[in-house]
């Protein structure tokens, strides 16, 4: 064993690896400049995210996105907070591609979920949260923007328990309601903590922190207030349990205003002192992988033409265990084949380091790693080790797709299969449309079709129409069998999954109760929180 191995305890142990989840405007990129600022990873905030254009300066790499402003792809920041280091993997913040957010989720080890003080638990965040206790993720709760007028702080607690089953643990607590932002009350010790406004949040807020008395003098009916409605959650059993966060059963609920860096400390402690470290990770075996057992990686994400002067793949892995080399050969589970990593970069925004060291938890960039796919693993040493594949998403968008030129069938369907593997969308036959039909793509949110589009234009060279199906409702077959009854349904039919999965679609409820009452024996299970 090289020195390197022997430090894998140690190192494991002092990295958090986490995303920041949300819907899209609740302040993810304000956030994550925020958490970077405090952590010391840039000195200005801005640097990460440009104020103005602030996506394009994030992830410029294609085309469209620079058109339409939005950031499709994710990339990770790496910064130290108090000796420990933090990995924050950036996610689309874009409702409609939520597919990628999803699988970032099986890469971390817990999730910053962000809620706008003003408007709470929306659809999108609701999906997320299910995806996050599927995968037994802990989540930890933000809830941003608390100096502008909102919400009640106990009825966005009220709903979280609610609308999710996570037991609300508040470790700060807004004193004044939200759009009268006087400071946190620090559940964890009484005191309050007030702010020094900075100019436009550009640098780290001061902070003051004031005994419970001097509170109560200085802020009156607020302050008492505040205590007493920390109080009634910490009774009705919110009081901090490490144990019930690590379980992904109650979540730790934090207020703030990431714009002025108001309460982003005390997150960032809370990551520090109680996020979970790496834990082994569970191989197809069932087996946990130790973490210093010899290097082992998955593929989460596989990204194509980051860098617009060459159009370039990189693959993003997360190391589960052991360590990581730069050049070290790895071999990957699903070709078998060794596979040299001689460039291989950290990645955020436009800023790539080349990485030449990293243990569990980190993320490396796998450039021009033309063979990776989503969900492969990569090994070094004996024995082979494979971990499970990534759960795929129940999609919810459907469309048929066709080449404009219909004389590059080849390279059509090259290309989509591609795109399949990469996991930019879903591709599925229909027994009812027929062998040699055109295949149906499915997605997770519209905008993976718009991916598609783009690509398929652009890099492969074949213009693509999409013709888009009207089904919503989404069921899986459990009985092949009664396919037949599905497919001759009114506006539905059985879409097949390379990995023999069945979906029964429906273009809507009326039409799945008018099949259910004719066939009452019908088996369809639900997909349970768009997970399959
Ligand atoms: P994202 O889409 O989730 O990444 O959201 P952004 O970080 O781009 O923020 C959306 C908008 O909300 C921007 O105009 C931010 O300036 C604003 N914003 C973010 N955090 C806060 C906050 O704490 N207070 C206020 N008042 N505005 C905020």
């Amino acid at each position: 064993m090289g020195a390197r191995e022997t430090d894998v305890p140690y190192e494991a142990a002092r990295r958090r690896t986490f995303a920041v989840i949300s819907h899209p405007d609740a302040g993810k990129s304000t956030l994550t400049e925020a958490i970077a600022l405090h952590a010391k990873a840039i000195s200005q905030a801005g640097a990460v995210h440009g104020k103005a254009g602030r996506r394009t300066v994030v992830s410029d790499w294609m085309r469209m996105e620079q058109a339409r402003g939005i950031s499709i792809t994710s990339a990770v920041l790496r910064f130290s907070h108090r000796d420990t280091l933090i990995n924050l993997v950036d996610t689309p913040g874009h409702a409609d591609f939520s597919e990628d957010t999803y699988r970032v989720v099986s890469a971390v080890d817990s999730v910053v979920m962000l809620l706008d003080a003003a408007k709470g638990l929306e659809a999108q965040t609701l999906k997320l949260f299910d995806v996050c206790r599927s995968q037994g993720v802990p989540v930890i709760t933000f809830v941003n923007k608390w100096d502008r007028p909102g919400r009640d702080a106990l009825d966005l607690c009220d709903e979280l328990a609610t609308h999710t089953g996570l037991q609300p643990m508040p470790l700060t607590w807004p004193i004044g309601p939200a759009g009268e932002f006087h400071g946190l009350l620090d559940c964890r010790d009484g005191t309050m903590v007030r702010y020094q406004r900075t100019v436009g949040g550009a640098t780290a807020a001061q902070e003051e922190r004031l005994d419970p008395a001097v509170a109560a003098a200085q802020e009156g009916p607020a302050w008492s207030r505040a205590c007493e409605e920390a109080d009634l959650l910490d009774a009705s059993g919110g009081g901090f349990d490490h144990e019930l966060f690590l379980a992904a059963e109650a979540s730790p609920v934090l207020f703030g205003a990431a714009l002025l860096n108001h309460g982003v400390r005390h997150l960032l402690d809370f990551l520090v002192d109680f996020a979970p470290a790496p834990r082994p990770r569970v191989d197809v075996a069932g087996r946990p992988r130790r973490l210093d057992a010899p290097f082992s990686a998955f593929v989460f994400k596989v990204q194509t033409g980051m860098n617009p002067a060459h159009r370039d793949q990189i693959a993003f892995a997360r190391v589960c265990s052991g360590v990581f080399e730069r050049g070290m050969v790895v071999t990957n589970v699903a070709t078998g084949k060794p596979f040299a990593t001689k460039y291989v970069q950290q990645a955020f925004g436009q800023q790539r380091t080349t990485l030449d060291v990293a243990y569990p938890g980190d993320v490396i960039g796998l450039v021009n790693a033309a063979a990776l796919r989503v969900g492969d693993t990569l090994f070094a040493g004996v024995p082979a080790v494979r971990f499970p594949r990534l759960p795929r998403f129940a999609p919810a968008h459907f469309a048929v797709a066709r080449p404009t030129d219909v004389g590059r069938a080849k390279q059509f369907h090259r290309a989509i299969a591609q795109l399949h593997a990469e996991g930019v969308v879903q591709v599925m036959r229909s027994q009812r449309r027929g062998q040699g039909s055109a295949p149906v793509l499915a997605a997770v949110g519209p905008m993976q079709f718009e991916v598609v589009l783009h690509r398929m234009e652009w890099e492969f060279a074949v213009p693509v129409t999409l013709e888009h199906l009207p089904y919503t409702v989404v069921r899986r077959l459990a009985d092949p069998s009664q396919r037949p009854l599905v497919d001759t349904g009114w506006r539905s039919e059985v879409l097949m999954r390379d990995d023999g999965t069945e979906l029964a679609v429906f273009a809507g409820q009326v039409e799945l109760a008018v099949l259910q009452r004719l066939h009452p024996h019908l088996k369809l299970d639900h997909l349970v929180g768009g997970v399959d």
